[in-house]
């Protein structure tokens, strides 16, 4: 159950040389694993699960940025729109527009990352090119949706180049966007690449995001 603060101090001194951020990934990690990290610093954390990150964030530091990087079901939105920090996966013009309404009652504007499908496995969630320029021609009008960059996750494999090509591709496309859409404001800024098998080729291609679980906070035991 102990935190690994070496392996923390490494992945910070590694996403300072590339000006990235660390989202540290404590899905089914105890609340004491968030507090231990909390205390050498960390204030982004990333949770998979609406009902486990409303019970955690209800008994952390109220400073914690917390970023669901889950899939979000459009109905769970409301548990989450107070106070969740930015949301990674979003993959869905229902999705994007019930996150503006549950927002608007909140009085506030939700950083969204559109999840794009990068990995050769067909399992994993996202849009290909093309449903992400469908979406983007339809989602205007949304004022408490800050459409803030693009995430992916690279396949599972050995095979760094593809891993490289992979996250390449997704930051060509996310300069692409930024131009198209995104011109005059500096919002359109993130890529949510990396996990702890890959994230030193994401910094290497551009991730300003790396999402991080295991490396801090030892493998997960699914009960
Ligand atoms: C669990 C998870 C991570 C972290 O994975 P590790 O391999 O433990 O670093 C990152 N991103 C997403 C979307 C995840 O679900």
């Amino acid at each position: 159950m102990a935190v690994n603060l070496t392996a923390y101090r490494q992945v910070l001194s590694e996403i300072d040389h590339y000006r990235a951020r660390l989202v540290a990934v404590s899905k089914i990690k105890p609340v004491s694993d968030i507090l231990a990290l909390y205390e050498a610093g960390q204030r982004i954390f990333g949770e998979n699960y609406v009902q486990e990150l409303v019970d955690k964030a209800s008994q952390l530091p109220q400073d914690i940025q917390w970023h669901f990087i889950g899939h979000l079901q459009s109905n769970k939105v409301k548990y989450i729109a107070s106070f969740v920090s930015m949301i990674h996966g979003v993959d869905s013009l229902k999705l994007l527009q019930e996150i503006n309404k549950q927002a608007a009652k909140h009085n506030r504007a939700i950083d969204c990352l559109l999840q794009i499908h990068i990995a050769t496995e067909e399992t994993k969630f996202g849009l290909d090119e093309q449903e992400l320029y469908q979406l983007l021609d339809q989602a205007s009008g949304l004022p408490h949706v800050r459409m803030a960059g693009l995430m992916g996750m690279a396949s599972n494999t050995d095979d760094e180049a593809q891993i490289h090509r992979e996250f390449a591709g997704l930051k060509a496309l996310h300069g692409h966007v930024k131009a198209k859409y995104f011109p005059d404001t500096g919002d359109f800024k993130e890529l949510s690449t990396g996990m702890s098998g890959d994230y030193k080729i994401a910094l290497e291609e551009g991730s300003t995001l790396v999402r991080i679980g295991s490396l801090l906070f030892g493998a997960r035991n699914y009960v």
